[in-house]
């Protein structure tokens, strides 16, 4: 059987796994109050897929082409025995990575890593502490995020990642002041633009930071070259410090959008297969695996949904798509 390909000719190579809906963050840009708060309904415990079922489904996957598997959610870290997950998915040819918000990380980052964990993406929006607060809109200080950073890069998850999410308005003054402390602490800051995902954030054009801007704020302050991408569909423009002292990196999924290239899965936490972040519709794997079909019917049916796939909301974006009723990033993993 040749390689997998869907209709624009992008191979499968990345699934995306949300292993819960619920997070202990509340922040602005993902998961509001006014939407997330008491009366909101997240799954039933048993809607999501256990572990077995998870690690059936990529190993099936793996067939198809994954590569590389990212653990994501919600927050992923307030699954229980989330650790025994990454011990069954940690096998030879399987990129493993994690993103968390870092809030149980530091407790956590060991077993992480005994279980078979590689890499780690942590979440953090500003180093000023108010800002921080005010973003994640539950109190948590920026000081424990970052001292789960080190604990994680202490246990020798490396290299490990920042995720910095910049909105207009609330968090750009805190860009170069991240750049300054990451580049000391060699950890890869990564900025994302602000993007319109789910339809509960109140997304707008006006809100986004591009690259463009972000790249000229860090560069003034630290001189910097491009980087060569490590792989075909990195998703991050990488930028080198010319005084050598590592890199960071933007996500330009709103301005410079990397589609083409884009051969990512997402799962969400009750099985269904979503071939874009934007997706309004899923397929469901659920179904099929409690209803015994067998690996070669579930292979077949992602299969069939990979090919005819021709997604690239990014490259349409507009104010059409802006209206669409998107999935929430909590529920299909960000
Ligand atoms: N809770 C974990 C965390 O925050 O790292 C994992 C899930 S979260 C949905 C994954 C990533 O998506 C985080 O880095 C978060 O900042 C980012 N994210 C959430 N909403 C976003 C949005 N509207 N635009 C861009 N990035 C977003
Ligand atoms: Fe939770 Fe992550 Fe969304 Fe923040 S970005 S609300 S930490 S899922
Ligand atoms: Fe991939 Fe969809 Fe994002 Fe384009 S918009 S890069 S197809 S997930």
């Amino acid at each position: 059987m040749g390689e997998l390909r869907d209709a624009l000719a992008r191979p499968l190579h990345d699934l995306r796994i949300s292993v819960t809906d619920r997070c202990n963050f509340r922040c602005v840009y993902c998961m509001p109050k006014e939407v997330f708060g008491r009366g909101y309904r997240f799954l039933p415990k048993d809607d999501l897929l256990t572990y077995e079922e998870i690690a059936r489904l990529v190993g099936i996957s793996m067939r198809l082409g994954v590569t590389k598997v990212r653990l994501t959610g919600g927050e992923p870290l307030t699954r229980r025995g989330i650790e025994d997950l990454v011990a069954m998915l940690a096998r030879d040819g399987l990129d493993l990575a994690l993103t968390t918000n870092g809030s149980l990380l530091e407790e956590k980052a060991r077993a992480l890593r005994d279980a078979g964990l590689t890499r780690i993406s942590v979440s953090l929006d500003s180093l000023d502490d108010a800002v921080f607060r005010r973003m994640n809109d539950v109190d948590f200080p920026v000081e424990r995020v970052v001292r789960a950073m080190d604990a994680a890069y202490g246990v020798g998850l490396h290299p490990l990642k920042v995720n910095m999410v910049v909105r207009r308005g609330m968090n750009e003054e805190s860009i170069v002041p991240m750049a300054a402390f990451f580049r000391e602490r060699g950890y890869v800051l990564r900025f994302i633009e602000y993007m319109d995902v789910g339809h509960t954030n109140g997304w707008r054009m006006d809100d986004v930071v591009s690259a463009k801007e972000i790249v000229r704020a860090v560069t003034s302050a630290f001189p910097a070259e491009p980087a060569e991408p490590n792989y075909v569909g990195e998703v991050a423009e990488r930028w080198r410090y010319s005084d050598g002292r590592g890199e960071f990196g933007v996500i330009a999924s709103v301005t410079q959008p990397f589609c083409r290239d884009c051969t990512r899965a997402r799962l969400s936490a009750d099985g269904k297969l979503y071939t874009c972040l934007f997706a309004t519709q899923g397929t469901d794997l659920q179904a099929l695996l409690r209803g015994g079909a067998s690996d070669d019917e579930i292979a077949g049916r992602i299969a069939d949904l990979w090919s005819a796939r021709t997604d690239r909301y990014s490259e349409l974006r507009g104010e059409e798509t802006a209206r669409l009723r998107k999935i929430e990033m909590s529920y299909i993993g960000g």
